[in-house]
């Protein structure tokens, strides 16, 4: 019989450390700053945006938030990262997703320096990612996912890792973060046949989909450990992408959902934080 991972003290724990890292940067006069940007009426976004903003204050980060209305074009919001992108006082830039649909996300996106892309979404930081720079920010998801895999003392080397879903944000990064690692890593998607052909010999999983219960028992090795990053509305509670009663039966460790991987995704952004404004006070003038 398999556990849940204790996430939820994870993030309590890390957070305490976190919020003693930035007490001491103050005293250095270094005040890590975000600046949040929310171009949508999405309601989910507007709930991630405040917890974002409790989480800031709850370790001392200074947030500032730009809401955007309807009428918004793509210039405005580039013109607008500009300005923080130059204003020394902001550390990390966060432009919460999804965007209203007339603006043009890729321009968006490209258009925050890579020494405040905080979320690690431009194509200059998933680069450096891919070939394996330490300088660079990792995205918010899969550097939550490896700090859970790294706290309950996970073994990579020689491992066979399977990733279900390739995504930007999600399935791509933590790709490469485990086959840095040294896993033999496979990246399963909507196109392959038959996903459990592979699921069935990981070592570790991630399910990356977006489908609830797609990863049943009968799909996981005995012995493995599962990492559950969907996040599907069902009957109107959160379910993940694995069956994780079923999975409980044959998993050695699985995250479970909610009070998973969403909790390390914040935390990662806070650390993010931190480490540009670290960044960009070690070497003085990198704006
Ligand atoms: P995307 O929709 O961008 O990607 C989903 C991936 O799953 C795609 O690569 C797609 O393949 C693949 N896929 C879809 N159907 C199947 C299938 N039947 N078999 C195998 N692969 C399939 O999603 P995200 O990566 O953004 O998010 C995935 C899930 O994780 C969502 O539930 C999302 O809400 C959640 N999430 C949770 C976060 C957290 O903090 N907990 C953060 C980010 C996301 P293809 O590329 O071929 O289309």
């Amino acid at each position: 019989m398999g556990e849940k991972i204790d996430v939820k003290s994870l993030v309590k724990k890390r957070k305490k450390e976190l919020k003693q890292q930035i007490d001491t940067l103050k005293i250095f006069g270094i005040k890590p700053k975000l600046a949040v940007i929310l171009a949508s009426d999405d309601e989910a976004s507007k709930v991630y945006v405040a917890n974002k903003r409790k989480m800031c204050e709850e370790v001392g980060i200074e947030q500032e938030e730009y809401i955007l209305d309807k009428n918004t074009t793509t210039e405005d919001v580039v013109k607008l990262v500009e300005k923080l992108n130059n204003d020394k006082t902001v550390n990390g830039i966060l432009v919460q997703l999804p965007l209203y649909k007339h603006l043009d996300m890729d321009e968006i996106l490209d258009s925050i320096s890579d020494k405040k892309d905080v979320d690690g979404f431009h194509p200059l930081t998933l680069g450096k990612l891919f070939i394996g720079e330490h300088e660079t920010f990792i995205s918010c998801t899969p550097k939550g996912i490896m700090t859970i895999l790294d706290s309950i003392g996970t073994d990579y080397v020689g491992k066979h890792a399977v990733i279900v879903g390739r995504s930007r944000i999600v399935g791509k990064p933590i790709s490469q973060l485990l086959l840095k690692r040294g896993a033999t890593v496979t990246i399963c998607h909507s196109k392959t046949p038959d996903i459990s052909v592979f699921t069935k010999t990981a070592d570790i999983l991630v399910a990356a989909v977006g489908k609830a219960h797609i990863i049943k028992k009968d799909m996981i090795k005995p012995g493995a450990i599962v990492v559950d990053v969907g996040i599907n509305r069902v009957d109107g509670k959160l379910q993940g992408d694995v069956d994780t009663e079923g999975a409980l039966e044959v998993c050695s460790k699985i995250t479970p959902v909610p009070g998973g991987v969403g909790l390390t995704t914040v935390l990662s952004l806070l650390e993010n934080v931190v480490q540009a404004a670290r960044m960009q006070s070690d070497t003085n003038k990198m704006i």
